[in-house]
């Protein structure tokens, strides 16, 4: 029984880990058609994962996520 718990509590801990935690730049293979993107919780831009309007918030979506709520690309990161 121990061994079952020690792995649910594995998953829970994969599935809660938030992805703005990591500093270092983690390459993503992106294997859907959306392309990840970010924006912030003040501006109207989204942007590349390594741009540095990021520096303030950086809240993951997807390029037609921010499309369809409004978003305009960056043009310091080009996404
Ligand atoms: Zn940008």
């Amino acid at each position: 029984m121990k061994k079952l718990l020690l792995s649910l509590i594995l998953a829970i801990g994969m599935l809660s880990t938030p992805s703005f935690s990591h500093e270092h730049h983690a390459i993503q293979n992106v294997h859907k058609k959306d392309k990840i993107v970010y924006i912030t919780r003040t501006g109207a831009k989204y942007h590349e994962s390594s741009c540095r309007y990021l520096r303030q918030s950086k809240i993951q979506t997807t390029k037609k996520e921010a499309i369809s709520n409004g978003y305009d690309a960056c043009k310091v990161c080009k996404p």
